[in-house]
């Protein structure tokens, strides 16, 4: 098996800084400036995640490309980690959007294309109630306290190492098969054991038990982790995880912001899931601010019975944004017009093309890692085997390595996600594009390896 040499690592990370910081100057001057108005020199602290000496700052996106403000271009294969799956500006969210905004943005009334919008979704998820939220987090956060308030019960319980967006409950992981809260979570109200259970994905005796207490209103999952590496369900995971949760009386809030990547009915209809209810966000609006969740009749009568939930504009469900005219504008073209069969029929070829390139690489060079792909997204993962759990997965990440392959990447033109190592791909990239990046990939590894 090949090895990295870290020595020859760390050279190629300064090295590639250098070039970095000689192509990115327009952005480091900008970072500067930045620097004396936003706190750490970005809108949103993410934004100082990225392998570069600064953020690169952008002048213009089209489909599946971006130039900064140093004129360089780039194909972009992070697309806003998911929220610009449909590609950057597609024409008919951008012309609806720019129609809408003309005729009024918000009003807290609703437009008639909510209706459109609640009627495309059920057809897609076979859930018949939905409303909306500006934001995936908010999605999950509503749907956690519809279903702690019609069952009565506490807790929450998650996979360890998910993300769910910035929701309290979920901060919270496992240490020696004890869960405490998450590294580097910011000022939680309380301690997220008290909140949360938290069990290793695709470990159904744990599950079982933890279940078994009673208290648990709701288990929110992803059908297939893509927070740690893409993490996927063993077989008759999601058959056991529905029958235990409908054994103790736990709902099923299954969140397919990310698996969306499996088809536009995303994991749940391409896998026949039965989620009590479903959680979905960014790119349902071409990267408005916006997301949707679903319910069951079951759930949705529940919700009626249980006092006046929906007249309350202070029970912690809602905002003022959420719902206006322009998002339902721009969700209704995105759903008819872009995010439609034909985008996966288009963008799942790619993704099989950039999992085998990377996996020709890795077994021409006798590496111990692996590619993954799900649907449109792909994603490679330091570690031989398949990882089957966030724990396993965890255990393989590699912050150096990750660096320097993102900033290599970023050097040769290929924007990669920040966090881990995904690529997704819009409608218009081409084979070529891809093969790009299968060229660069290899480059990168053979700069870095001992022989
Ligand atoms: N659910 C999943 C599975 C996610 O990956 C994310 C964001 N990465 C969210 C929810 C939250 O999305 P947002 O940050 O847009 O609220």
């Amino acid at each position: 098996m090949a090895s990295i040499d870290r020595q020859r690592l760390q050279a190629a990370i300064d090295a590639e800084l250098k070039r970095f910081i000689g192509a990115h100057r327009r952005s480091g001057e900008l970072f500067e400036r930045a620097k004396k108005s936003l706190l750490a020199g970005v809108p949103m602290n993410w934004m100082t995640r990225w392998a570069g000496a600064w953020p690169v700052f952008v002048r213009e996106a089209s489909g599946g490309r971006f130039t900064d403000v140093d004129g360089n271009e780039y194909l972009d294969l992070c697309l806003g980690d998911t929220g610009a799956m449909t590609g950057h500006a597609p024409p008919a969210a951008v012309e609806a959007i720019a129609a809408q905004a003309r005729r009024g943005t918000t009003l807290m009334l609703p437009t008639e294309d909510s209706i459109w919008v609640g009627e495309e979704m059920a057809r897609r998820f076979g859930l018949p109630y939905w409303q909306v939220a500006v934001s995936a987090t908010d999605a999950n956060r509503f749907a956690i306290r519809l279903a702690r308030e019609i069952t009565g019960r506490p807790r929450i319980l998650v996979f360890n190492w998910c993300y769910h967006g910035t929701v309290d409950e979920t901060f919270v992981t496992l240490r020696d098969g004890v869960a405490g809260p998450r590294d580097g979570n910011v000022g939680p109200p309380v301690n997220p054991a008290v909140t949360t259970r938290v069990v290793e994905f695709n470990d159904l005796p744990a599950l079982k038990k933890a279940l078994s207490e009673g208290d648990v209103a709701c288990v929110l999952a992803e059908p297939a982790m893509t927070n740690i590496g893409i993490v996927l369900p063993d077989p008759g995971f999601h058959e056991a995880l529905r029958e235990l949760t409908r054994q103790t009386g736990t709902l099923l809030i299954i969140d397919e912001t990310h698996t969306i990547c499996a088809g536009p009915g995303g994991y749940t209809r391409a896998h026949g899931l039965q989620p009590d209810l479903l959680t979905l966000g960014k790119p349902i609006a071409s990267g408005l601010p916006a997301a949707v969740y679903g319910m069951s009749a079951d759930v949705a009568q529940r919700v009626k019975d249980h006092g006046d939930l929906l007249n309350q504009d202070s029970g912690g469900i809602g905002g003022t944004l959420a719902g206006n005219a322009l998002t339902l504008a721009a969700m209704k073209a995105t759903l008819q017009s872009v995010l439609t069969q034909d985008l996966w029929d288009r963008t799942i070829p790619l993704a099989a093309r950039f999992s085998e390139g990377v996996s020709s690489v890795i077994k021409k060079n006798a590496l111990p890692w692996h590619v993954t792909q799900l649907g449109n997204r792909a994603e490679y993962w330091f570690c031989a085997t398949p990882p089957r759990n966030g724990a396993q997965a965890a255990a393989a990440v590699d912050a150096d390595l990750d660096r320097y392959m993102h900033l290599a990447a970023l050097n040769r033109g290929i924007l990669m996600t920040p966090f881990h190592n995904m690529a997704l791909f819009a409608p218009t990239v081409t084979a070529a594009d891809v093969d790009l990046h299968t060229r660069v990939f290899s480059e990168s590894v053979e700069a870095i390896l001992t022989r």
